[in-house]
C-alpha cells in the first residue's frame, strides 16, 4: 500500500532517505550549540519544558488528513475519487482535481462580490441620528440591539470556521470556500464597527452587550457551546459519535446561527432602508445579508454532501436531537425579536416574526432533508424574499452579479 493511502504510517519511523533525512529535536539542538558555538538555551532533558519534550513524543495519529503531514516525496499523484469531505486521507494541499464544483464556483462567486464597508455612504443616517426628531425611540432601540448582537455575532462565526470547523472539513475546495468566508466575517465585523464609528455610538456599550442584554447573550451562547465541543485540541472525528458532532455544529452555525438568528434583525433594518431610514446601515445590513445567504447554501451543501457519504449519521434519533435544537433557536429568536420591539414599529410586530421565523425554519428543514416543523407557516414580508429570495437562493448571484459588483446604490423595491 503507498503511504499515500495511510498518512497514519507515514508517522510511523521510517527509513531514513538522504533527501529528506531528519535529526531527533535533541541532535539538531546538539548541532546548532556545536555550530555557532552558543550556549544552550534550549535543551531536552529530564528538565525541558513541556513544550520541548512534546517534540520527543510521536505525533498522535489522526482519524484524518490534516494538510500538516510530512510531505511524501515521490507518493503518486491525487484522484478525485482520493477526496471525501470529512475523515479524509488524501493530500489535503492539492486544490485539484476538484471533486466539489459547487464549492469552488461558491468561492468564485464570493470573490466576484467583493464589497468594503467604506464604499457606503453613511452621511444621511448620521445626520438623521443626530437629528432629535428624525427617529423614534423604537426606532434607536432597534438599530441599538442589532448593532450590539451584530457586532460580535461575526466574531462568534469566524472562530467556529476558523478554531473548529476548518481543521475537520478534509476537503481543500471547501476549505478555499471556508477562507473566503471567514474574510467575509471580518469585514460583517468591520462593517459594524463602521457604523457604530459613524453614528459615534458607545463602543463599549455595544460591543459589550453580549455580556449584558438577556436576548443577545442568550443567542451567542447558544452557540458558543457547539464551537467548545469541536475547538476542543483532542477532539477528532471518525466515529459515528464525533461525526454527528462536527454535523450538528455546522447545522448549529450556518442553519440556526447564520440561516435563523440573523433574519429578525435583518427584517428590522432593512423595514427601515425600505421607509427611507438608516439607509446606509440598511445598506450594509443589505451588502451582508447577500454574503450569509451564501454562507449559509455553502454549509446546507457540506451538510448534505456529509450526509451523502456517511448516511449511517442521519438516524431518527440524531433528527429529532436537530429539530430540539431548531425549536430552541426559534424560541431564542423570538425573544430577542420582542426584546428589540417591545411594540409594534415600521409596520412589524412580534406575531409576524413568529410567523417569519416558522417560515424559515420549514424552508431550512427542507434544504438539509429534515421534516417541515412548522406545518402550513406563512412568509408574511414577501420583500425579504424580493432581496434574498428563498426559492431563488440556488441561483440568486447569477441573477444579481452584475449590480452587486457595482458597489453602486440598491434598490429597496
Ligand atoms: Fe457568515
Amino acid at each position: 500500500m503507498l503511504l499515500w493511502d495511510d498518512p497514519i504510517g507515514q508517522l510511523k519511523p521510517r527509513e531514513p532517505k538522504n533527501y529528506t533525512q531528519a535529526l531527533p529535536v535533541n541532535e539538531l539542538l546538539q548541532k546548532v550549540e556545536q555550530a555557532e558555538n552558543i550556549a544552550p538555551t534550549l535543551s531536552v532533558n529530564e528538565a525541558s519544558p513541556p513544550v520541548i519534550a512534546e517534540l520527543k513524543e510521536p505525533a498522535v495519529a489522526a482519524a484524518h488528513a490534516s494538510g500538516l503531514e510530512q510531505l511524501e516525496f515521490g507518493a503518486r499523484r491525487l484522484a478525485v475519487d482520493d477526496k471525501k469531505m470529512i475523515n479524509c486521507r488524501a493530500d489535503l494541499n492539492q486544490l485539484v482535481p476538484f471533486k466539489y464544483k459547487w464549492a469552488w464556483q461558491k468561492y468564485l462567486n464570493a470573490c466576484a462580490n467583493h464589497w468594503m464597508p467604506q464604499e457606503i455612504n453613511m452621511n444621511a443616517d448620521v445626520s438623521l441620528w443626530k437629528s432629535r426628531d428624525g427617529l423614534t425611540e423604537d426606532e434607536r432601540l432597534i438599530i441599538k440591539r442589532n448593532l450590539g448582537f451584530f457586532s460580535t455575532a461575526d466574531s462568534l462565526v469566524a472562530n467556529n470556521l476558523v478554531l473548529a470547523v476548518y481543521r475537520h472539513i478534509t476537503n481543500p475546495e471547501c476549505r478555499q470556500y471556508l477562507l473566503r468566508q471567514a474574510f467575509e466575517e471580518a469585514l460583517h465585523t468591520h462593517a459594524y464597527q463602521y457604523c457604530i464609528e459613524s453614528l459615534g455610538l458607545d463602543e463599549a456599550e455595544i460591543f459589550n452587550m453580549y455580556r449584558e442584554i438577556p436576548a443577545v447573550h442568550d443567542k451567542a451562547s447558544w452557540a458558543l457551546r457547539f464551537t467548545e465541543s469541536l475547538g476542543d485540541p483532542t477532539f477528532s472525528t471518525g466515529t459515528t459519535a464525533a461525526d454527528q458532532r462536527l454535523l450538528r455544529d455546522l447545522i448549529a452555525f450556518y442553519v440556526v446561527f447564520e440561516g435563523i438568528f440573523f433574519y429578525v434583525g435583518f427584517v428590522q433594518v432593512l423595514s427601515m432602508g425600505r421607509r427611507n431610514k438608516m439607509t446606509g446601515v440598511a445598506e450594509q445590513f443589505q451588502y451582508i445579508l447577500r454574503d450569509e445567504s451564501m454562507h449559509m447554501n455553502f454549509g446546507i451543501d457540506v451538510i448534505n454532501q456529509i450526509k451523502v457519504e456517511n448516511p449511517q449519521l442521519w438516524t431518527e434519533q440524531f433528527q429529532r436531537e436537530i429539530a430540539e435544537l431548531l425549536d430552541d433557536a426559534i424560541k431564542l429568536e423570538l425573544r430577542y425579536a420582542q426584546d428589540t420591539m417591545p411594540r409594534g414599529v415600521l409596520g412589524l410586530n412580534v406575531n409576524m416574526f413568529e410567523e417569519y421565523l416558522h417560515y424559515i425554519a420549514n424552508r431550512r428543514c427542507a434544504q438539509i432533508g429534515l421534516a417541515e416543523q412548522y406545518p402550513g407557516a406563512n412568509n408574511p414580508f414577501p420583500w425579504m424574499s424580493e432581496l434574498i429570495d428563498l426559492k431563488k437562493e440556488k441561483n440568486f448571484f447569477e441573477t444579481r452579479v452584475t449590480e452587486y459588483q457595482t458597489g453602486g446604490a440598491l434598490s429597496w423595491d
